[in-house]
C-alpha cells in the first residue's frame, strides 16, 4: 500500500461501528395529530364507508393533479386491474409494459387475460424506452402501461404518439409519480388514465388505497362501476333517493376505498406539497454529496420533466468497485442504512419465467440496471442528519471496496 493511500475505516460488516445506531429505513409514511383527529371523527361519524369522505376526497384529488375525474380504489394494484378493465383488456390482446416494475404492473394485465408484452428501458430515465415500446406492437396490441419510475415520469410524448397512431390506450402507473411534472403539467392528465398508490411507502398514505383519473367520462363511469361489483349507482345515492332497486351491469369486484382512509387522505393532500420538497431536498443534497463520487451514478433527470422523488435510485459502477451489488447493499445495512432495491425485473420472477419462458438476456438496459441498482432512503421525515448519515455511509463503503 502507498504511503498517500487514504485510512480506510473499518466497516460495520467487518466488526466496525456502524454510522448509525438504528436502522433508517428507505421509506416512511407521515402521519401527524391533524390526520388521526380526522380518522378519529370519521369513525366517530355514520359513514364508515362509501360516504361523503370518499367524494370529497377524490375531488381534492382530482383538482390537486389537475383531472377531470377521480377514482378512488381500495389499493394501487385495483386501480391498476380497474384500468386494465376500462381499457377493454381481454383473452387475445396484448399491453406493453416495463419490467423494471412492482410486478402489479403487469399483473394487473394477466387479470383480465391479456399477455404483458415487455419493452425494455432508456438507459438514462429507466422508464419504457418508446422505440423498444413501437418495436413490440402487433395486431393484437391494445394498450402500453409506461411507469413512472422512482417518480421521473415516462417519455409520455413518444408513447402517446404510438398510442395514436396504432389506437391504443396509454395507463399510465404513476405510483411512484403523484406530484411530479411533465413539460410544467402535473401527471395526472396526460394519459388516458393514471394510476396512483396510497401505500405507507408512498407520498401520500391511506394505509392501503389507489386512485385512477382521467379526462374521459366514459372511462371514468365504467371505473366506478368496476370498483362496486359492477352496479350501476352507490349505496348512498340509494338511499338519497329511496331507492331499494339497483342493477349489476358488469362483472366488477368490491375495491371500495373506505370513508375512514378517505379521510386520512384528504388530510395527507393538504401535506403533499412540503413532502414533494422535502424530497427535492434530499435528492439536491444526494446529488451533490455523490457528484465527486467515480463509482456512483446519479438518477438522471431529463430537462422537460420535475421528479416527485418517490425514491433514489442510484447505480454503482461495478468496473470500478471490488465487490458485487449485493457485497454492498450488505455493508449499507449492517451501517444501519435501510437500502433497498427497485426492481428484480418482472420477467426473472419464477411465475413469468414458468409461465412466458423468459430466460434471462431479454431485456439488457433493465437486467443490467437491476444488477447495480441501490434505492438509498427517501421520505419527508427524514431530517438533515438522516440525510447526511446516507452520505457518510455511502462514501465509507464505496470508498472501502474502490479499486
Ligand atoms: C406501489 C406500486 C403499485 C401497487 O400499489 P399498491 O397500492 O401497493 O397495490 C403498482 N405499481 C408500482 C410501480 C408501485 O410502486
Amino acid at each position: 500500500m502507498s504511503v498517500n493511500a487514504p485510512v480506510r475505516e473499518t466497516l460495520a460488516i467487518d466488526g466496525g461501528q456502524p454510522v448509525r445506531e438504528t436502522l433508517l429505513p428507505y421509506g416512511r409514511q407521515s402521519i401527524d395529530e391533524d390526520d388521526i383527529q380526522a380518522v378519529v371523527e370519521t369513525l366517530r361519524s355514520d359513514w364508515l364507508t362509501t360516504g361523503p369522505k370518499v367524494g370529497e376526497f377524490e375531488e381534492a384529488f382530482a383538482a390537486w393533479v389537475g383531472a377531470k375525474h377521480a377514482i378512488s380504489f381500495s389499493s394501487g394494484t385495483a386501480a391498476l386491474h380497474a384500468a386494465a378493465f376500462a381499457a377493454g383488456l381481454q383473452p387475445g390482446d396484448e399491453a406493453i409494459t416495463s419490467p423494471l416494475t412492482f410486478a402489479a404492473t403487469a399483473n394487473c394485465l394477466l387479470y383480465q387475460g391479456a399477455r404483458p408484452v415487455f419493452a425494455d428501458v432508456s438507459p438514462d430515465s429507466l422508464t419504457l424506452d418508446p422505440e423498444q415500446a413501437g418495436s413490440k406492437i402487433t395486431s393484437r396490441t391494445r394498450a402500453i402501461v409506461p411507469v413512472d419510475y422512482a417518480g421521473h415520469p415516462a417519455d409520455l410524448d413518444s408513447i402517446l404518439r404510438l398510442a395514436e397512431r396504432y389506437g391504443l390506450v396509454v395507463i399510465e402507473d404513476a405510483c411512484h409519480a403523484l406530484g411530479a411534472e411533465y413539460r410544467g403539467r402535473r401527471i395526472g392528465s396526460i394519459s388516458h388514465m393514471t394510476v396512483f398508490s396510497f401505500h405507507p411507502v408512498k407520498h401520500l398514505t391511506t394505509g392501503e388505497g389507489g386512485m385512477v383519473t382521467t379526462e374521459n367520462a366514459e372511462f371514468a363511469k365504467t371505473l366506478r362501476c368496476f370498483r362496486n361489483h359492477g352496479i350501476s349507482s352507490d349505496a348512498r345515492h340509494r338511499q338519497a333517493v329511496g331507492q331499494w332497486h339497483y342493477e349489476m351491469v358488469l362483472l366488477g369486484f368490491n375495491y371500495r376505498l373506505t370513508d375512514i382512509a378517505c379521510a386520512l387522505g384528504l388530510q395527507q393532500l393538504k401535506k403533499l406539497g412540503a413532502n414533494l420538497s422535502r424530497r427535492k431536498q434530499i435528492a439536491a443534497r444526494y446529488d451533490a454529496g455523490f457528484r465527486e463520487i467515480p463509482e456512483i451514478i446519479c438518477p438522471a433527470v431529463r430537462p422537460e420533466v420535475n421528479p416527485a422523488w418517490h425514491l433514489y435510485p442510484i447505480r454503482l459502477d461495478l468496473n470500478k468497485l471490488n465487490a458485487s451489488r449485493g457485497e454492498i447493499f450488505r455493508a449499507m445495512r449492517a451501517e444501519n442504512i435501510g437500502v433497498n432495491v427497485h426492481y428484480i425485473p418482472v420477467h426473472l420472477h419464477p411465475y413469468y419465467r414458468d409461465r412466458f419462458g423468459y430466460q434471462g438476456g431479454e431485456f439488457p438496459v433493465a437486467e443490467n440496471a437491476y444488477q447495480s441498482l441501490i434505492s438509498l432512503p427517501m421520505f419527508h421525515g427524514m431530517n438533515d442528519g438522516d440525510v447526511e448519515d446516507v452520505i457518510q455511509a455511502v462514501r465509507k463503503v464505496v470508498d472501502h471496496y474502490s479499486s
